[in-house]
């Protein structure tokens, strides 16, 4: 079996000093490849030189809606001609903190490098967070058909699925689709199509079970791959083959 991680966070402090212990604990459980998430400077700098250094490893760059006001599209323009950058990422809407930076400013930078993408026809992962309505409109607007949307760790419901998929997004669950207190999550799963499917951790957030509640890291998307695999009523093998296939579809591997 081989799984690969579309979303998370070796970049992060919480993994300092210990990719190459992370990456073999990923290869124990068949995760084989990964894509590693920025969402500010720092962090994109960080997630290039991972994958620089690490043959499993590529990087996903971009400025996260908590950190609008800092967006460098100069700097993203030149970044993403990199060989290691294979998207643009996280960016999107998060009106869940107080709504800072303002929703303007938000959509605003997100439409920026919704623009850069459909230019240099780079897929981008998305992060949405109580914003499902306002992102509906922006990706309605934008024809990303030659580049690709990921929906990062979606928990919508079946009906929010549908309209995403009749977008043409792809649909990414993290450990929350294998939480008991997840039912919509859960429908969601079961009706998102295997041509559309990616599985990702987001770690170090989102455990899932059976070590909710622990740090988590990119070994575990496998128990992501076996919870998806519970609701659709098929094998592990069957999920794991189609959101690796998937994933480098969406990233042009
Ligand atoms: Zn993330």
């Amino acid at each position: 079996m081989k799984i690969f991680d579309t979303h998370t966070h070796l970049n992060d402090e919480a993994f300092a000093g210990q990719t190459q212990q992370y990456i073999d604990n990923a290869k124990e459980l068949d995760v084989d490849e990964m894509a590693i998430i920025g969402s500010n400077e720092a962090f994109n700098i960080e997630a290039i030189r991972l994958a620089q250094n690490y043959q499993p490893l590529h990087a996903v760059i971009g400025w996260h809606p908590e950190f609008a006001k800092e967006y460098n599209e100069e700097q993203l323009v030149n970044q993403i001609k990199l060989p290691e950058v294979v998207g643009i990422g996280e960016i999107g809407l998060d009106y869940h903190w107080e709504e800072d930076p303002e929703p303007k400013i938000q959509q605003k930078v997100l439409i920026q490098q919704l623009d850069v993408a459909q230019q240099y026809n780079m897929p981008v992962s998305i992060h949405c967070r109580d914003a499902f309505d306002d992102m509906y409109q922006i990706l309605k607007n934008h024809d990303m058909s030659k580049s690709g949307i990921i929906m990062h760790s979606f928990n919508g419901d079946v009906e929010w699925l549908n309209k995403f998929l009749d977008l043409g997004l792809w649909i990414s669950y993290s450990g929350v689709v294998s939480f008991k207190n997840a039912p919509e999550v859960h429908e969601s799963a079961k009706n998102t199509p295997l041509d559309r499917l990616l599985v990702e951790t987001d770690a170090p957030y989102l455990t899932p079970e059976p070590y909710r509640g622990r740090p988590n890291q990119p070994a575990y998307t496998r128990y992501v791959v076996d919870a998806i695999a519970k609701y659709k009523g098929i094998t592990p093998n069957e999920v794991a083959e189609h959101t690796f296939n998937n994933a480098h579809q969406v990233y042009n591997l």
